[in-house]
Order: C-alpha cells, then sequence, then structure tokens
C-alpha cells in the first residue's frame, strides 16, 4: 500500500498505485490473510482490473515447511491455502512464501520434505480450483532459511505451478554471509 493513499483500504491503495504510476502491487497477507470473503475479494479484483494493477500476494511470515511439529505444519499448510484462496478472489496469480527454516538439518533432507509439502499444496489448490495460482518460494538471504537460488532453480525445474520468487536484495545477503549451497558444499569438504 503507498504510504500516499488517503484510505487504508485496499481498493484505494490500488487507484493510488495507478496515480504514481506504477502497474503492481502486494497484497500482504504477511501477519494475516486479511480477505476473509470472496466478496470483499472481489472487490479488489474489481478495483485492479479498473486500475490495470497486477496483483500478487505474500503468504503469512509465520510459515514452516520444515517442521516436525504436526501441529505447526498443518498451520503453515493452512495460512498457505488461506492465502491461496484469497489471491484467487482477488485476481491475483502468485503467491510468494518464506517455504522454511532448515533447523539445522542437512539441506538434502530439508529440500526433499519442503518439496513434498510444496507437491501436495499444489495438488490441493488445483483440487480447489485454483490452478492459475502459481506457488512462488521466495529466495531468502538468511543461512537459516530455506532456500537459497540452487534450492529454489532445481524445486521450480521438478514441480508444476512452483516458480522463483527472487529477492535481489535477499540473492546479495547470501552471498555475502554464504548460504549459497555452492559455498555450504565447499565447507562441508
Ligand atoms: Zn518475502
Amino acid at each position: 500500500m503507498p504510504l500516499s493513499s488517503k484510505g487504508r483500504d485496499t481498493a484505494e491503495g490500488i487507484a493510488r498505485v495507478r496515480e504514481l504510476g506504477l502497474d503492481a502491487m502486494e497484497l500482504e497477507f504477511v501477519r494475516q490473510v486479511y480477505v476473509k470473503s470472496e466478496s470483499s475479494g472481489k472487490e479488489i479484483c474489481n478495483a485492479a482490473k479498473m486500475n490495470n494493477v497486477a496483483l500478487s500476494a505474500h503468504a503469512p511470515y509465520f510459515v514452516n515447511l520444515n517442521t516436525p511439529e504436526k501441529a505447526k505444519l498443518e498451520a503453515s499448510r493452512k495460512r498457505i491455502i488461506d492465502c491461496a484462496r484469497a489471491a484467487h478472489w482477488c485476481g491475483a496469480k502468485s503467491v510468494v512464501i518464506h517455504s522454511a527454516f532448515y533447523l539445522g538439518m542437512e539441506k538434502e533432507i530439508v529440500y526433499e520434505r519442503v518439496k513434498r509439502e510444496y507437491k501436495l499444496l499444489r495438488d490441493e489448490i488445483l483440487n480447489l480450483g485454483m490452478g492459475e495460482i502459481v506457488l512462488r518460494p521466495e529466495l531468502m538471504g538468511r543461512p537459516t532459511q530455506f532456500a537459497d537460488i540452487d534450492e529454489i532453480s532445481k524445486m521450480c525445474s521438478e514441480l508444476e505451478g512452483v516458480l522463483p520468487c527472487a529477492d535481489f536484495a535477499h540473492y546479495q545477503a547470501g552471498c555475502s554471509t554464504g548460504t549459497s549451497s555452492r559455498r555450504s558444499r565447499s565447507r562441508k569438504s
């Protein structure tokens, strides 16, 4: 939402994005998925169409697809599906996700666990008739957070409906702290 938007209403924010000469806006569901009904989603969808502004959505931060705790994993899945549903109502095509924490586990094991979750999420999204929604694991910059550029590229080439979200600031941070798997490998050897 532009700070110069007159109101805090999402539709007003979209109109302000257009006034500023911008073409896209992210729906920030990072604390909670605040679009809770199809009708409020449709209002946002109409505002985006009227102003010719492309929308994407950012899923809540409270997600860890690598958690060993069943309840937390269920909650993570639910937050992503709720976000995808809200995005679907709003006409946003991409859902950006902070996927997981490594929790000190081997990168290869975390990769397989997270990939499995993305596959299940993708299947559920298809079952819910929201096939246009693309899940976008975000490139993270901290060594504790999945995923680095190699993991993102690999996963997106192995799964349908999953494409990368490149955060260039995170990429730079990862280069300086050595989170790329190339560096991790050479550190291990
Ligand atoms: Zn993010």
